[in-house]
């Protein structure tokens, strides 16, 4: 069936500015603390537990779930505004970012109550972090042909296999995980997957590191040896998980974290720039902050469609595939119009060259993670009725 997106221009509204301001000043105060440093482009922060715990005594984490599972009823506009704020300044939000954005919706729409009961009122309190299993060392892009096995055990599920490229889950307490539960059928490929919540400190996984570009220590393989989940802890129907984990992809495709990992070096530019920028550099900024702004109300957009309850998969896929784009490109870009020495003065420099050299090599993961490019590309074709 051909589907044509749409991206309807979404005004936040008046409550979303008066938060702004709120989280601006919370955002300031704990600057001028010393709890994390402003800017650098997110290579001096990533994970604090002791940030995601203030975040969750503001009601910053969960805040559009359900007040009986720890969250406060408030939109999704309201949450883009938070997330935008923290962006903005490179606050760290690893350790709740994955549980927030798409762990605890995937909970609330299949978990069971024991499950959501527990588990829910935690991540919003900012006491959890969460992890991903999807990939595997032979299903990346086609997840339909993961093979790490639940097969059932008395009470629940004995889970043997491999996970990889799972980001943070050496800092995980729970990963939400894919797992064949049976065999594909000739008819639906698609058929036989299940989500499971698993506790990373089970007996029978280990963790081993796998080290980015950057040096850092930021993805793992995943190995299962027997682990047993409890039957309590599968997400969704035995063997039908699929749907359910495309549906998770609409929230971890459209955020503005999609769009503004390289953000701090255009921020950078505009610095060194000065006042008194010449014409091409000026031309080559004004450019690059006009592909921000028109990504950034694509992106509004889809928190609005969130909102209404729909699930804009084509759209989100769209804002990714521009978006990522955009901030791979951006670092190049930024080299090519930064000045060679800062006029007049070098320690005007700054952080430039330190920013600039990090956000180059974290460019490249960009339009691979949550989807590559290609795979972007067909979902976006399928969704136009293209192929
Ligand atoms: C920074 C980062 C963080 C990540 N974190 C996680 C995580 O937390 N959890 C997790 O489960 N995974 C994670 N991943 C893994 C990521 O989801 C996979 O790398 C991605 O889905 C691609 O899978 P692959 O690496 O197996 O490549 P492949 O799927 O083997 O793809 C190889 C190439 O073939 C192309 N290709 C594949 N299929 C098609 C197709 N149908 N049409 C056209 N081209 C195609 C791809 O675009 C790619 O260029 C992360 C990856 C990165 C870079």
């Amino acid at each position: 069936m051909s589907y044509s997106f749409q991206f309807d221009a979404v005004k936040l509204p008046d409550e979303c500015e008066t938060l702004r301001e709120e989280v601006r000043a919370f955002l300031r105060q704990e600057i001028e603390a010393g709890t994390f440093k402003p800017g650098g482009g997110g290579r001096h922060n990533s994970h604090s537990p002791a940030f995601s715990r203030k975040m969750g005594e503001r009601g910053w984490i969960g805040m559009t779930w359900p007040k009986k599972y720890g969250g406060q009823e408030r939109s999704q506009l309201e949450r883009y505004v938070v997330n935008e704020e923290l962006l903005a300044v490179g606050a760290p939000q690893g350790f709740h970012r994955t549980a927030d954005r798409q762990s605890g919706p995937v909970l609330i729409r299949y978990g069971t109550e024991e499950v959501k009961q527990d588990v829910l009122p935690r991540i919003c309190r900012g006491e959890l972090s969460f992890c991903i299993g999807l990939s595997e060392p032979n299903s990346g892009s086609d997840l339909f042909a993961a093979s790490c096995r639940a097969s059932m055990a008395d009470g629940g599920w004995h889970i043997n296999g491999t996970k990889i490229w799972t980001s943070n889950a050496h800092r995980s307490h729970y990963m939400i995980g894919l797992f064949r539960t049976t065999s594909a059928t000739k008819e639906d490929r698609r058929h036989g997957l299940t989500q499971f919540l698993v506790k990373m400190d089970t007996p029978g996984i280990r963790t081993r590191p796998i080290h980015s570009l950057t040096g850092r220590h930021d993805w793992n393989e995943v190995i299962f040896e027997n682990a047993f989940v409890p039957d309590s802890h599968r997400v969704g129907e035995v063997d039908m998980a699929w749907k359910q984990a495309t549906n998770e992809l609409a929230y971890e495709r459209s955020g503005p974290e999609r769009f503004m990992e390289t953000y701090d070096s255009l921020v950078e530019l505009v610095r060194l720039a000065g006042d008194k920028p010449s014409e091409r550099q000026a031309d080559g900024i004004g450019r690059e902050v006009a592909h921000l702004a028109t990504l950034r109300r694509m992106s509004v957009s889809v928190a609005g469609m969130l909102q209404a309850g729909k699930v804009p998969s084509v759209e989100a896929a769209v804002v990714k595939d521009l978006g990522t784009n955009f901030e791979q490109a951006l670092p190049n870009k930024v080299r090519l119009l930064a000045p060679a020495t800062s006029a007049g003065d070098p320690s005007n420099r700054g952080d430039f060259d330190e920013v600039l050299a990090y956000t180059t090599l974290i460019a490249p993961k960009l339009t691979i993670q949550g989807g590559t490019r290609e795979v972007l590309r067909g979902i976006i074709a399928r969704g136009l009725g293209l192929r």
